[in-house]
């Protein structure tokens, strides 16, 4: 069933678990997500990144593919907008058809993000759109901001933000970033910080870079209130690893058997989070 996200992340925070949201870029992975949370019996979030939308499938391409996935499958499938930085796309997926999207506007400040925030969210909830905010920047193991601890979520300002726009769900800075950590580092979760905004807020909060976070953070994140998990990097790399792998072991494989065999073969790695996420037999 294709919903938004507002209903399922509110289940989410009244039974204590978080829905899995994996970043796809086509109709492989996609599916390959869909199935999965079949699979586990979870609702899940289809994310889709303002970057992929503009190099792979754009929102009047990829919503019907979403839809149809989503309506023959037994689970609650939403379609999110993940890190829509710009206005007019923002719009243009809501009314393609997204169930959901995300505004990432934290860059202009608290006054600018409540007013970008809040443009949207008066443009998508009457259509039944639901909107997440962020407040605070989720850094990037790839940018210098990546060690400093100014780009955590300030408490007071996030529950201004909540009240202020409306939203429906606030993705939060806890220590997470996107992108690969270097090998063998864990990031160091500040659940104190966590603990208050949702004491204070009490609404779905998310927690964006899941990937390689570690079964620990990611557990005790759930446990204090994260109720929406962005993976990207660890399905991306579960995909690639799964082309090399049957690569190597038919160097001639037919492109429709690799493109059929990765599809299967990264499923396990969207269940092992949906598991972890607490969201197995959710839906
Ligand atoms: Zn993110």
């Amino acid at each position: 069933m294709y919903v938004s996200m507002k209903e399922m992340l509110n289940k989410a925070n009244n039974e204590f678990y978080a829905v899995m949201a994996i970043n796809c870029f086509n109709l492989e992975t996609a599916r390959t997500v869909i199935r999965a949370a079949e699979k586990e019996n979870a609702p899940i979030i289809i994310n889709l990144y303002q970057d992929h939308l503009l190099n792979h499938c754009d929102s009047q391409l990829m919503t019907p593919i979403v839809k149809m996935l989503a309506n023959r499958a037994e689970i609650k499938v939403a379609l999110n907008f993940d890190h829509g930085k710009d206005v007019l796309l923002l719009k243009k997926a809501i009314d393609d058809g997204f169930s959901s999207v995300m505004v990432d506007a934290s860059r202009f400040g608290l006054a600018g993000n409540i007013a970008m925030t809040k443009e949207i969210v008066d443009y998508a909830f009457p259509k039944g759109v639901s909107v997440e905010g962020e407040i605070g920047c989720i850094g990037s193991t790839e940018q210098a901001e990546f060690t400093e601890g100014s780009m955590y979520s300030d408490p007071d300002d996030a529950v201004t933000f909540a009240q202020k726009t409306g939203i429906d769900a606030l993705a939060i800075s806890i220590g997470s970033s996107h992108g690969n950590y270097p090998q063998g580092m864990i990031p160091e979760f500040d659940f104190e910080r966590l603990k208050y905004i949702k004491k204070r807020t009490q609404m779905p909060l998310v927690l964006h870079g899941g990937s390689g976070s570690g079964e620990k953070n990611i557990l005790t994140a759930v446990k204090e209130g994260i109720n929406k998990i962005n993976v990207g990097c660890d399905f991306m790399n579960a995909n690639l690893n799964a082309v090399k792998s049957r690569l190597q072991q038919d160097a001639n494989i037919n492109y429709y058997d690799l493109v059929d065999q990765v599809e299967k073969d990264s499923i396990e790695l969207v269940r092992y989070y949906i598991r972890l996420s607490g969201s197995s037999n959710k839906k």
